[in-house]
């Protein structure tokens, strides 16, 4: 080997980690139950580059967010390009959605998407600068249904995972029109209390005043909580919108709780913005497993049609935490059926051959290869508790035979190669 001495241990990017085998169960179970739930609501998969054009997010998450302010992973390719590492889906899907003429399509278009997304924030328990996220879009309708679907959907999502005691945190934050005389009184306000605000509140008042609702420092939540309320300066038509997905709630018996202060991090959000939150025997909030809302100005930001829309987008790594403290781990598949030992060289070459033919019967086999001592191999066999070991010795092999060993008794029977799967259907049939 050339090159330098590597001195430093290399690990795994930090806030960025392995996905180890064990782990590997939750995340498919995340995506198997999301992906049933959503599909039969009519959702379409669809999997967006990792990386996209950096004025994509800047224009759709918007300039004066933290996520673009801070957080992205942006670079510039040898062509001069530059590109970032999506910090969320929207605004992919957004471009999707424009992309490929899914306005000619009937509306709603439902879709919905898995995978990494990354941001460059202080890690923590559960914040993290890689985690995945199932993401839920709806494109082409404004009807407060589609706002109450979408969280219904989560929270079926989130149930049908095993995760009980949730709340839905909910707000309405108007539109273009009624946020901007909103948002000319809530400065009004703050700019009385400016002095007791902190550093990033005082830049907000700039910036993104409405962000100042849910700054987590106590000195601003407490400025915050004397604060006037989006919820009472909406134009009549958000009024009426929100009011609409508050029956449907109630009709759906759906638990959840205004929060004038939910205001969500992203430019985009118009009407109704959510959180689905994860509480504790004792009533207390675990944090937010899943967020989203309306956006009905986005695609407008990249065509000239305006199309509204909405969506959310579950944290994956923070619904596998809460299913491993409260012990939902999912099911694993039956353990293997068949051990198959043996011993010599053509004997690994037919045991190989034999796999694929009891991978296309459905039985699950567990092996040891590159063990040479057949008491070394039953040992295995023992540990892993199949029922049966299939041996292949030298002889076997010459003779195109193989035995079929009864772990429980260690009795013994010999059969043809060619016969052994239709035997040992018969054998685990009966124990089923
Ligand atoms: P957001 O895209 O910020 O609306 O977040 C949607 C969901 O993603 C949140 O409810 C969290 O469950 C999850 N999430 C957001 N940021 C992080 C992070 N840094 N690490 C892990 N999960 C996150």
């Amino acid at each position: 080997m050339t090159g330098k001495q590597v001195s430093t241990k290399i690990q795994a990017p930090q806030g960025m980690s392995d996905i180890l085998p064990e782990e590997q169960l939750f995340y498919k179970k995340v995506y198997a139950v999301g992906e049933k739930i959503a599909s039969f609501y009519g959702f379409k998969e669809i999997t967006p580059p990792i990386l996209e054009s950096t004025e994509l997010f800047e224009k759709g998450t918007g300039e004066a967010t933290e996520i673009v302010e801070k957080q992205m992973y942006s670079l510039k390719t040898k062509g001069g390009d530059s590109l970032t590492l999506r910090p969320e889906f929207t605004p992919s899907l957004a471009r999707a959605y424009i992309e490929h003429g899914m306005i000619s399509l009937p509306q709603p278009v439902k879709l919905f998407s898995f995978g990494p997304v990354f941001r460059h924030e202080r890690p923590q328990a559960g914040r993290y600068r890689q985690f995945y996220q199932f993401n839920l879009e709806v494109f082409g309708s404004k009807r407060p249904i589609i706002d109450v679907e979408i969280i219904y959907i989560y929270y079926n999502i989130l149930q049908a995972l095993g995760i009980k005691k949730l709340i839905i945190e909910l707000n309405s934050i108007g539109d273009k029109e009624c946020v901007g005389d909103y948002k000319k009184i809530l400065l009004r306000y703050l700019k009385k209390n400016e002095g007791s605000l902190c550093a990033d509140c005082k830049r907000r008042l700039k910036t993104n005043p409405l962000r100042i609702m849910d700054c987590k420092q106590d000195r601003c939540k407490q400025i915050v909580s004397g604060a006037p309320q989006i919820i009472d300066h909406l134009c009549k038509d958000c009024h009426n919108h929100f009011k609409k997905v508050l029956e449907f709630l109630d009709e759906l018996g759906l638990p959840y709780n205004l929060n004038p202060c939910l205001v969500r991090g992203l430019d985009y959000y118009t009407r109704t913005v959510f959180e689905i939150i994860a509480e504790d025997e004792l009533g207390r909030q675990l944090g937010s497993l899943i967020g989203g809302g309306r956006y009905d100005n986005l695609i407008k930001l990249f065509s000239r049609k305006s199309i509204p829309a909405c969506g959310g987008a579950g944290g994956v790594e923070r619904i596998i935490a809460i299913m491993k403290e409260r012990g939902l781990n999912p099911t694993i598949n039956p353990g293997s059926r068949v051990f198959l030992a043996q011993l010599g060289d053509s004997a690994k070459i037919k045991s190989l051959k034999l796999m694929e033919d009891l991978r296309r019967a459905g039985i699950s086999v567990a092996e040891s290869l590159d063990k040479d001592s057949l008491s070394a191999q039953l040992k295995n066999a023992d540990k892993i508790k199949a029922p049966y070991s299939l041996i292949i010795g030298e002889e076997e092999a010459n003779r195109d035979m193989i035995i079929i060993r009864d772990m429980d008794n260690g009795r013994q029977t010999s059969v043809k190669i060619d016969k052994v799967v239709e035997e040992l259907k018969k054998k685990i049939k009966s124990i089923n």
